[in-house]
């Protein structure tokens, strides 16, 4: 501790990059960078040690100039349904969220693209921090690696969900996707990237036509009501952001996801239902609604009862539109939906025991 790092830290470097690395930096044959790059992102395995089919003096050159990933967890959270919640300390010492998702059918996680966020929705945990910065490819990609540490399944879904607004980072965002997809092995249509509605950008991803699922967290039917809890539907209205929705499937043939957060007595009621039914009448989407998980915040919002979300859903499938409702989990550790960083929100971070 104390001591600067200046070993060089090889998360996010992709399995060419790593090739080049290792035949300019070491003078050894470039498939050494291969297999280097199946034991990060592949195996995630982060100790040089333990790479077994590189050669011993290799291994220790390896350790000596360089580090697989700067970043540490810091705190790790078990929920009583098998999610886990981490805290990833980064090499500056800014901390972000990240949450294992283990379901019967799939392993899921769910990532940070930024420290902090600048989108101020009313209702989110993150807003009331602020925004700090961007995160790197490597630091996003990085989530993912010790979340795999962690559990015995394969990661099989990716939802950039966690903090921060991804199309804002867009191209780090998406240099992360890649390396998931290209030497994790994660398909693209097991991603999904979930935006605040950045129009301007959701026309930037359709260009890159990657097969991954866009969700748009609509949240209101109407301009009055979105703006009031989005900050950013100020610049882009409902009206145009389910347009550029529409654009979008025509670019990639792929459905949007429209979240909802139902927050009672603000979107909640059937005219908010009914007026939603009507803005998406032929626009090639599904509805995910999202129960307000519960974050003090200055408005004190409200969820509403099962009783009003089920009427909610009603009135939307009665008009034909796909509408499903998020399975809530990691409730007991703060991990649900917008709940990330809630409980330590002005407190001090408590910090597990570090290893090596
Ligand atoms: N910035 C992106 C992704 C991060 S937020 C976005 O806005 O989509 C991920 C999702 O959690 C968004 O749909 C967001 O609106 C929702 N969310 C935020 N706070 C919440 C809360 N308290 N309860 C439920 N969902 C929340």
């Amino acid at each position: 501790m104390g001591s600067m790092e200046t070993r060089t830290a090889l998360v996010g470097l992709s399995k060419s990059q790593l090739r080049a690395w290792v035949s300019e930096t070491l003078g050894e044959p470039a498939y050494r960078g291969t297999q280097l790059a199946k034991w990060i992102y592949e195996k995630a395995v982060a100790d040089f040690a333990h790479m077994t089919d590189l050669p011993a003096s290799l291994r220790v050159r390896l350790s000596e100039i360089a580090i697989v990933s700067p970043n540490t967890i810091s705190l790790t959270q078990r929920s009583q349904d098998g999610t886990v919640k981490c805290l990833l300390r980064l090499a500056d010492g800014n901390e972000v969220e990240c949450v294992l998702l283990p379901y019967e059918d799939r392993v899921s996680v769910c990532l940070s693209t930024q420290v902090g966020c600048a989108m101020g929705c009313r209702f989110c945990a993150t807003a009331q921090g602020g925004y700090t910065r961007n995160l790197t490819a490597g630091e996003i990609v990085d989530q993912l690696l010790h979340l795999q540490r962690l559990c015995t399944r394969r990661i099989s879904h990716v939802v950039l969900m966690g903090m921060g607004e991804p199309l804002l980072n867009l191209e780090n965002a998406i240099a992360a996707l890649r390396l998931m997809h290209d030497e994790v092995g994660i398909s693209y249509r097991r991603i999904t990237v979930s935006t605040v509605g950045i129009v301007p950008k959701i026309y930037a991803l359709a260009e890159h036509d990657l097969p991954i699922t866009l969700a748009i967290s609509l949240h209101a039917p109407d301009d009055e009501t979105r703006s009031r809890i989005m900050p950013v539907n100020r610049k882009w209205g409902v009206d145009t952001l389910i347009q550029a929705a529409r654009d979008y499937f025509e670019k990639t043939k792929r459905r949007v996801t429209f979240e909802y957060l139902l927050l009672r007595e603000v979107n909640d009621t059937p005219r908010h239902a009914e007026q939603l039914a009507k803005k998406l009448r032929g626009v090639p989407c599904l509805v995910n609604l999202i129960p307000f998980n519960y974050v003090p915040t200055p408005d004190e919002f409200q969820r509403p009862e099962v009783e009003r979300v089920r009427r909610f859903r009603q009135i939307l499938e009665s008009a034909g539109i796909e509408t499903t409702q998020r399975v809530e989990r990691g409730h007991d550790i703060d991990a649900a939906c917008g709940q990330l960083r809630g409980r330590h929100w002005g407190r001090p971070i408590p910090r597990v025991a570090q290893t090596g």
